[in-house]
């Protein structure tokens, strides 16, 4: 009988030859990988008086990505989503494991999956250092690791009423990003290339929130939606919130591809633009500026934390604004 968990039976090219030649030299060479990619595991020098922040996220054909997506995209998207996490965390990512599962072995395509996979590992001074190799539907699962000096993770949880909301980049981008790609709306060619890149290349704010360690009280990475993910934090920390829908930062692009409703409703639901959503409390607010301007990353104060606990109330300016959240959610 077939072996179902092992793809050497089945490749032309086998599971160790696969591994050995595309997967065993992804990211950067780091000194603290005693043993990386070859062994059973992987042994790895922890750093004294840090803590390790593990995340991981899978990416499944068909529910989290198109098969025919562009294999570099999907390589550098994979490596993006896990180290948004950590950024969340106030990490430094610095190890990657990745379980994956192939119908077959295409090699051009492999490659091209490897190479997104090592540019983005790279420029965020990660290393490959394991992983495991299956038959079956497409999907990836990474797991991810970083550091952070001991007791100094951002959480979602120390949220506190009159913080102030904040969150970096823009909003809305890549879900534009995606309605282009599913052929869903029409962009003026000049805007095409900054909703697919951000849709196809987020940038995880790795710097900007490991910057944070010391001034937020609570953060996340929007994934899901501003309207969807916010509530997250205002359950962990017992608070409520108020967002100003006329502060949120949108793009050019996207303010000049919609209507005025669309783009809000892109703003609030849109998942997948990986920016920070973090709070801070009033005493700290006058540093952020001089704190986050080397990051190049501008930040935008949407809101404040109430004591309305797990209320999210929206606003335009002093008006309320009715909305329902249309999140996505696996089991709905
Ligand atoms: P085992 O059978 O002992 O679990 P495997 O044969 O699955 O080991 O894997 C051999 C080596 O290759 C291990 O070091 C494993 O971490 C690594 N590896 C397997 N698949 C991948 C992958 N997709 N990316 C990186 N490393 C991998
Ligand atoms: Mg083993």
């Amino acid at each position: 009988m077939e072996k179902p968990t092992s793809v050497g039976f089945l490749y032309a090219m086998g599971e160790f030859d696969l591994i050995a030649r595309y997967f065993s030299n992804i990211g950067v060479k780091r000194t603290d990988v005693s043993i990386g990619v070859g062994d059973d595991g992987a042994v790895l020098q922890v750093r004294d008086g840090y803590d390790i922040v593990v995340t991981t996220d899978t990416m499944v054909a068909g529910t989290h990505f198109f098969p025919d997506v562009d294999p570099r995209a999907l390589g550098h998207k994979l490596v993006a989503v896990n180290v948004s996490d950590l950024a969340a965390m106030g990490a430094e990512p610095t190890w990657l494991s990745l379980a994956m599962t192939l119908p077959s072995a295409d090699e051009s395509w492999l490659a091209q999956f490897a190479a997104g996979l090592h540019e983005t590992a790279e420029y965020y001074n990660c290393q490959l250092i394991g992983g495991d190799t299956t038959r079956g539907p497409l999907s990836f699962s990474m797991m991810a690791k970083g550091q952070v000096p001991r007791g100094k993770a951002i959480t979602r949880a120390g949220a506190k009423v009159g913080d102030y909301i904040y969150v970096t980049g823009t909003l809305g981008d890549a879900a534009l990003g995606l309605k282009l790609v599913q052929g869903q709306c029409e962009i003026s060619k000049k805007h095409q290339g900054h909703v697919l890149q951000r849709f196809h290349y987020p940038s995880p704010r790795v710097a900007l929130g490991q910057a944070l360690r010391n001034t937020a009280s609570s953060a996340m990475d929007i994934s899901d939606g501003l309207a969807g993910d916010l509530p997250h934090i205002l359950r962990r920390s017992a608070v409520g919130a108020y967002v100003d829908i006329q502060r949120l930062p949108m793009s050019q692009a996207l303010k000049d591809s919609c209507t005025a409703e669309e783009a809000m409703q892109l703003a609030l639901s849109g998942g997948e633009d990986y920016e920070l959503l973090f709070t801070v409390p009033e005493n700290r607010r006058g540093s952020l500026d001089v704190l986050l301007s080397p990051y190049g990353v501008p930040i935008t104060c949407i809101g404040r934390i109430t004591g309305a606990v797990g209320k999210l109330e929206l606003k335009a300016g002093e008006q309320p604004y009715a909305y329902q959240h249309q999140g996505f959610q696996h089991f709905l």
